[in-house]
This record gives C-alpha cells, structure tokens and sequence, in this order.
C-alpha cells in the first residue's frame, strides 16, 4: 500500500563479502568500515552481521567517523575494538574514547597532543597516521619522531599501530599506484617496529602483500557492500563480490512517445520515432543521481534498458521500446542484483559508494538475513 520504491539489503551477502576479504587479507586482521551509515546500508544492521563470533565470521573491529555512532555500536552490545577514523576533535570527546574503549586515529601533533595530556581513567590503544602522499590527513616524516616519543611516555596510550591511506590502490590515473606512497612510507624511521594498518578494499584485493606481516590491520569498506573498488581493473562480480544493496521500484505509469516529442524538464531527451516509455516511481528524492544522463541503465522486468531525459525528484523515465508487454507494476531495478551499481555510477560519472551513501531515508528498507 505504499509507493514500491524499496532497498533491498541482502545480509547473507555482506558475509560471503567479508569471507572474501577474509581470504585476501591472510593473517592480516580487519576492520569493517561502517563510516556513514554503513555506506548507507544501515550502521547496526551490517554491524550486527558481522559481529557474532560464534560463527568464526565476524569482523575484528569496526571503523568509522562518527562518535555518536561508535556509542550506537557500543549501545548495542559490540564488543569488537572500534576505530575512529579522524580520531577526536576536540578534547572534550576523550572520557567517552576511554569509557567505551574507542581507538582514536591521532593525525596531527595537536591531536597527540590533545590525547596525551587528558587525563584518563584507562589506557587506550592509539593509531597514528602517516601522510604518505594522500596530503590530507597524517604526520610528515619531520613530525613523527616527536608524535612517537609522546604516545611512547604517555600513560593515556596502551598500544600504537601506525597507519596510512593510499591515494592511488585503485590506480586511477596514477601508473605507478602505490609505489610512491611505499617509498615515502620507508622514510617515516623505523616503521616495522609498530603494527600496520596500510590496506583500504583496493590494496587488499590488488596488493594483498600490503597486509602482510603480524599484527597488522586491513581496512575494507565498498568491497565489503559489494562493489569493485577499481571495476575497470576487475567487476565484482569477477572478484566474487555479491551485491548487498538493490534499489528497486516499480512503473507507475507507461505511455506513447511520437517522433519529436520530449521528455521531462527542460526536454533534455527528444524521441526520434514513436516508442514507448515508462515512468517509475524513483527520483534524486530517493538517492537516485540527478547527474545520470540518458542511457544510464536499468532493468525493467529483468531485461535491460535505459534512463531518458532528465532525473525528477521522484521520477525518472524509462525505454520500453523493446519492452512491450511493461505496464505499471512492471518491476525496475535501478541497481544491484543483476544491475552492478557500478555500471551505474560509471554511467553518471561517479563512484558506486556515492551512490549507496545517498540512499534517501524516505526508501523502505527491507532486510534479507538469512
Ligand atoms: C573509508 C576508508 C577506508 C575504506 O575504503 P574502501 O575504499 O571503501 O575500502 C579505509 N581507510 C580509511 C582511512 C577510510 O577513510
């Protein structure tokens, strides 16, 4: 009785995922990354997933930003280490770091700062981040040794990994992917002496070697939800990814086009025969992108087809010239199972984690656990 706009989120598939993961990462262990909601999947539903232990597939940790979220994970009986991907931002936070054993990531000598001079009631595992290249966050080589020396003395910190994000893991337009950042990795002195946490999805399935070695910590995300994190170097379904997230919906209405007649605002597409088209029930209201051009494809009953003219905020119009017997009620998928959101987001020229993460809250979520 409601508009069929509708997430799929399948549950079975996040774990086969991370069993991937699992396998590419060795001894290595992981943190899930559930920044985001999830990536729009729903935080504590992909948390709880994940984290039975009882079935020898649950993740080792969950990472995130947000740490009104950790204190969700934390409320719902997680017990896994929880990472804080930009660690504290002001000092304020750290008594809730220490009372619920939160990770900070420490990224700048005034963060460590902040961090060694709290006092706090317990000792906390800490990761300080090198900038090897990325140029966002993380120390330079000249500020680590002092970093270092105060985390080493502080009576706040019980452990230190040292971690860095790679730029390049999927290659981009970069030729030489993540040689550059090893070798400034090398300058910072003596980085074995600390565990390593260096792999995001791409240098995990690329360049597994960058998990190697004991204790160290690989840092999964959009493989975890389905997607290739470079899907020009390998589809995931060639890597052996399953979809989690299908966004679907339904025709709402179907109708004749004449030759020169068009479509949506601003008529951005005109039909150059008479066809058909269909409107389904799903618009950038809904998390679809606005950006998507003409051609962007969907499945309408199964059978491929296309996105005309423009993107409306509830609405998108769809080919059904070889689809004649689609009616409304006709189902649409707009991606995943049988869809790779990342054929979509290429089609829009973005990324399929922008897509997941603008998933709108007005789509019902129906959940697939078994
Ligand atoms: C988001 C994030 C990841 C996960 O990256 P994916 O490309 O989704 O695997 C890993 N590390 C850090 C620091 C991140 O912010």
């Amino acid at each position: 009785m409601s508009r069929p706009v509708r997430a799929h989120i399948d549950l079975p598939a996040l774990r086969h995922n991370f069993g991937i993961a699992r396998r590419h990462a060795g001894t290595a262990r992981l943190w899930t990354v559930v920044k985001a909601n999830a990536y729009g999947h729903g935080l504590l539903r992909c948390a709880e997933a994940l984290s039975d232990t009882a079935t020898g597939n649950a993740a080792d940790g969950f990472a995130l930003i947000e740490l009104e979220n950790a204190l969700k994970l934390r409320a719902a009986g997680i017990r896994q280490p929880i990472l804080l991907l930009e660690g504290h931002y002001h000092a304020d936070e750290l008594p809730l770091f220490a009372e619920h054993r939160l990770t900070p990531v420490l990224h700048t000598l005034a963060q460590t700062h902040s961090f060694v001079t709290a006092s706090l009631p317990n000792r906390l595992p800490v990761y300080l981040k090198l900038n090897t290249g990325m140029n966002r966050l993380g120390l330079d080589p000249a500020e680590y040794p002092t970093a270092l020396r105060l985390l080493e003395r502080s009576a706040n910190v019980a452990s230190i990994t040292l971690m860095t994000h790679f730029s390049d893991a999927d290659y981009g337009h970069a030729v030489n992917g993540l040689a550059p950042q090893l070798a400034r990795l090398a300058r910072f002195p003596n980085p074995a002496a600390h565990p390593l946490s260096l792999a995001n999805s791409a240098a995990l399935l690329r360049h597994p070697e960058t998990c190697a070695g004991t204790g160290n910590w690989a840092r999964p995300g959009i493989m975890l939800y389905g997607s290739a994190p470079d899907p020009e170097w390998h589809s995931a379904s060639e890597l052996g990814l399953r979809p989690v997230m299908t966004l679907s919906s339904e025709l709402i209405a179907v109708r004749p086009l004449a030759a020169g007649e068009r479509v949506g605002y601003n008529g951005h597409f005109t039909a150059e025969q008479d066809m058909r088209i269909g409107i389904v029930a799903c618009g950038y209201a809904d998390g679809y992108p606005r950006h998507a051009p003409t051609g962007t494809p969907v499945l309408v009953a199964g059978q491929r087809s296309r996105t005309l003219g423009r993107i409306s905020m509830d609405k998108l119009c769809v080919d059904l010239s070889h689809l004649p017997t689609a009616t409304p009620g006709t189902p649409v998928t707009l991606w995943g199972a049988g869809l790779p959101a990342d054929e979509v987001a290429q089609a829009a020229g973005t990324v399929s984690y922008e897509l997941f993460c603008a998933l709108a809250t007005r789509v019902p979520i129906i959940e697939q656990s078994t």
